[in-house]
């Protein structure tokens, strides 16, 4: 049995996360029942975390590093849906505090599982995502990053226009959305070179590409590059813009532990 006092504050669940931990545990790479419940109790829907999806990170950090491809990207995967939920009025802040060494060593692991190469394409995104997660970057690991049809709404930090950004199939500009005539005064985007992405940019470049996500790497140099208001004409950076107008609200006190850039 595992020997687990499960904290009780916020909300449940409690009593039935440890049998199926233990299950999970068992055969890491087998129970693909036990996992669904598992993600069903920790990860509820794929979104809604507890202090109970907190206190199981250590065991899925142990499972990340146990060398079974299976066990490891399962636990990956689920460890990082739980950390891009660390926002969420779950009323584990505290606990969430202590597990920062736990998530550092959870993007520790993930990044060498990256680079190892050969991720299946169905977790591509998700360890995208839960990398920046484990980074503290929540409000990017929670992003669209659809570059086939990806559209960002933005506000001009110099006239407050709403400001259309497209960056896909339909072209890679910025332009006011007219709902008669569609998006007008369009302007084209200027893209960063992949040298002069900062770090955070950069990070997320590099990630992409190694897993194989080359349509995001692409776009990501467009979302880090520049548009122009086409208003004001005022140029700034389309990610800046994003990250500003969508910044996480944090339900309580205190910033959440991040490994920086
Ligand atoms: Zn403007």
């Amino acid at each position: 049995m595992i020997d687990w006092q499960l904290p009780r504050y916020g909300r449940g669940p409690y009593d039935e996360v440890p049998p199926v931990l233990e299950r999970v545990l068992r055969s890491p790479s087998l129970d693909e029942e036990a996992w669904r419940e598992l993600w069903h109790l920790l990860a509820t829907e794929g979104l809604t975390v507890s202090a109970a999806s907190f206190a199981a990170l250590p065991y899925l950090r142990d499972l990340a590093r146990s060398g079974e491809t299976v066990a490891v990207d399962r636990a990956l995967e689920l460890a990082g849906a739980i950390v891009a939920g660390v926002l969420q009025d779950h009323g584990a802040d505290e606990l969430v505090r202590e597990m920062a060494p736990v998530i550092a060593e959870l993007r520790d692991v993930l990044a060498r599982r990256i680079g190892d190469g050969d991720v299946p394409p169905r977790l591509a995104v998700a360890f995208f995502r839960a990398d920046l997660a484990f980074a503290g970057a929540t409000g990017w690991s929670m992003a669209e990053y659809d570059f086939d049809d990806g559209f960002y709404s933005v506000s001009c930090p110099h006239c407050d226009l709403p400001v259309t950004v497209a960056i896909g199939d339909y072209g890679r500009y910025s332009a006011y959305r007219d709902w008669c005539e569609g998006d007008v005064r369009r302007r084209p985007l200027k893209p960063c070179s992949v040298e002069r992405l900062g770090s955070l940019g950069r990070r997320m470049h590099d990630t992409a590409r190694a897993l194989g996500l080359l349509r995001i790497a692409e776009g990501l140099t467009y979302l880090f590059g520049q548009a122009e208001c086409p208003d004001c004409a005022s140029a700034f950076v389309v990610a800046d813009q994003y990250a500003a107008d969508n910044e996480p609200h944090h339900s309580s006190s205190g910033p959440v532990p991040t490994g920086g850039w």
